[in-house]
Order: structure tokens, then sequence, then C-alpha cells
């Protein structure tokens, strides 16, 4: 019996990353530079359908970026779900607008679009989905309510890369701005980093100028080009925004594996999707059928019938050496999202009940068979 913990997430790096990495450190240029150019231009082409790709050092700057570039401000709303991590509403906080929080469709697990035109006032100005564990929301039905209201829509994808909706890839839909993440347990990873993708130049241009100080041109241009480098001129209050050469070394080549790397995720959600079929779990909603799912997470629902209780559950998978997550504490519960909007779960009867009986099993390339092997029989002792 294999007694090693198996964590709920690891990265996976490989010897290309780390000799990238160290060749960057070499090369004497550790911040943004030419590894960032080219990250973001590998990022852009394999996005496709002509969009810029802006890099920067979260997934929560580049949300921030794209809201401050729609020139949304106090006396605003944004509409968005409670079943999301926090970041996604951070941002609409930070420009000092409402988000406005509807419930999640049970189907997917993603913002529930009949719910958002219901919430639409006169103040609304923007709406954010989340493609929930890298599954895609609907967007077809989420723009069409846009379109019809002229709002705003920008992708939180912190999940969602690769993911199709539609069979058009995640950042390249008809919305405004899309949002990656590349923070350590996402599906590819600089460490820390995120990609803001448009097609909007105006947009574009001005998250690249607010990512970095309000500065018009960018430390590495100033080094490199012929007018004097010492020259800049700040055309607005900035922020410090820009991802680092470093991890742009790493993103390289994570990206190169994206697909490999979705590949193995999708072959791990229908070894579990097959060894529960007969078990009281709901297993996560799959894509559209012809439709790519991320799969960044696999959250399971235990089924009302499962005596033990969720918490119980959790704490069974660890003793048994599995580490298990939950996704997510919705954003009603949290205290200040709660007192600040008078958030109660009867507001979100369906996020609610997937809180209560949700949690999300390890999935990620570096699993063996037997690793998944143990999670299966870690899942049929702990349903008691
Ligand atoms: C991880 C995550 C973010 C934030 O990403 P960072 O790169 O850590 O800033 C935003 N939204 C969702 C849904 C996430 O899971």
């Amino acid at each position: 019996m294999n007694q090693l913990f198996l964590p709920f997430a690891l990265p996976e790096i490989g010897e290309e990353e780390i000799a990238e990495v160290v060749s960057t450190l070499r090369s004497g240029w550790v911040t943004t530079g030419p590894k960032a150019k080219q990250f973001e231009a590998d990022f852009a082409e394999l996005i496709g359908g002509g969009v810029e790709a802006i890099a920067v050092n979260s997934a929560t700057a580049g949300l921030h970026l794209g809201l401050e570039a729609l020139g949304i401000g106090p006396g605003d709303e944004v509409i968005t779900t409670t079943h999301t991590f926090t970041a996604t509403a951070e941002i609409i906080r930070y420009l000092g607008a409402d988000p406005v929080f509807v419930d999640v469709d049970a189907k997917t697990l993603c913002i529930d679009v009949a719910a958002v035109d219901a919430a639409i006032t006169p103040r609304t100005k923007a709406i954010i989905p989340v493609h929930f564990g890298g599954r895609a929301a609907d967007m077809v039905a989420l723009l069409a309510v846009a379109r019809k209201h002229g709002l705003r829509v920008m992708e939180d994808a912190a999940h969602a890369l690769p993911t199709t909706c539609g069979g058009k890839l995640v950042g390249t839909l008809d919305s405004d701005i899309t949002v990656f993440s590349f923070y350590a347990n996402k599906t590819i990873t600089t460490g820390e980093g995120g990609m803001l993708v448009t097609r909007n130049p105006d947009i574009a241009n001005r998250a690249r100028v607010m990512r970095l100080h309000g500065i018009n041109r960018d430390a590495f241009d100033r080094f490199t080009s012929k007018t004097p480098s010492w020259y800049y001129e700040i055309v607005a209050p900035g922020f410090k925004y820009n991802m680092t050469d470093v991890a742009a070394a790493m993103g390289i080549h994570q990206l190169k594996k994206a697909n490999l790397f979705q590949q193995k995720r999708a072959h791990i959600a229908a070894l579990y999707d097959a060894a529960f079929a007969q078990l009281p779990i709901i297993c996560p909603p799959h894509a559209e059928i012809g439709d790519i799912h991320s799969w960044h997470l696999y959250p399971i629902q235990l089924d009302d019938s499962v005596e033990v209780g969720r918490d119980t559950f959790i704490d069974s998978m660890f003793a048994q050496g599995i580490g298990c997550s939950v996704h997510y504490i919705p954003l009603h519960l949290h205290p200040y999202w709660r007192e600040t909007y008078k958030l109660t779960p009867e507001m979100f009867p369906d996020s609610q009940h997937i809180y209560e009986h949700t949690l999300s099993l390890p999935i990620y390339p570096r699993m063996t068979g037997a690793d998944v092997a143990r999670v299966i029989a870690a899942v049929k002792v702990a349903l008691g």
C-alpha cells in the first residue's frame, strides 16, 4: 500500500521550464522583457482569432485592468456569480462599483443566465461569467442578454485553458475581454501570473498602460528603442501588474503542453465518471457535445441519500491520504460579502445546496493510474 499523501493539486514542471528559467536568470533581464513578449505572442497565436494578449502578474490583476479599461466606476453594477473565488468580485470593489450576485445553473455550475437577465437595473454596466471548473458557461445565451441591454462582458477564464464553447476556444468568443490564470494549481502555471485577452485595441492599449504605472512605454521598449531610454510619460495613475521574464520563461513551455495536459485531465475525469456511475455521487457536468472541457476541477456532489456529511467525507479522504478541496465556499457566505450586500443562503438555493454537498477530487497530469485508483478506492470507503 502506498502511504504517501496524494496532494489535491501539483504543478507539472518539466526540464524545459527549468532550463528556460535558468537561462533567463543568466541573461541579466529578469523583469518584463523578451520572454514576456514571446509568451504574449505565443499565447495570442494559440488562442487565435486575432486577439491581443497582455501578460500580467495574476488573473486578479488582469480582471482589475479589464474592468478599469471598460470604464467601470462608482455607482455602476456588475453582475457575477456567487459560486466563485473572491477575486472575481473583489476587482469590482477595487473600482468602487458594486457586484450583484446571482445563483448558478445547477446543470452547469455556471452563472444562471435567466437570473442575470432578472438582475439587470439601469445601473448595470457589465457581466462577469466564470467557466466553472473549466466547463464553459452558456455564453450564447449570456451574450444575447448582454447585447439586448448594451452590457459589456468580461469572462473569468481562470479555469478555462483550453475550453471551447460552441466549437470556439474561450478567448475568441464575442465578449469584450477574457482573463486566464497561471496560478500554481491552474491548468498551466507560471507560479503567479495571468493573461488578459481582447480583440478591442483600445482595451488592449489601456490595459498595457495601466499594467505598468500608467507609463506610455514599457521598460523593455525604453531600454531597447532609439529614443532616449530615460524618457517616459505618465498618463494615468496605473498599477504594478507586469509579468516578469522569470515567470514568462515557465509560461512559454507550459503553454506548449496545454493541450496534452487537457488530454491527461480528461482521461482522469473519464476514469472517475466510470467508477462513480453506480455510486450515490453526482459527477460534474460535461461540456456540450463536441466541446472541450479543460477539467481544471473535478467536483463531485454527494447525493441526498448519502448519510455521511460532506465534512466527514473529506476527513475520511484525508485520513486515507487523499487531499481534497471545496469549490467554492460561495461568496454569499463570506462575512465581507454577506454583510456588505445583505446576502442570505435563501437568495442562492442552488449554489448553497451544491456547496453543502460538494468536494473536489485531485485531477492533474502528474497523477498516475495507481493514484487515480487510490482516489476511487478512498471515495468508496468514505461513502461508508
Ligand atoms: C484562481 C482564480 C482567480 C484568480 O487567479 P489569480 O491568478 O490567482 O489571481 C480568479 N477567478 C477564479 C475563478 C479563480 O479560480
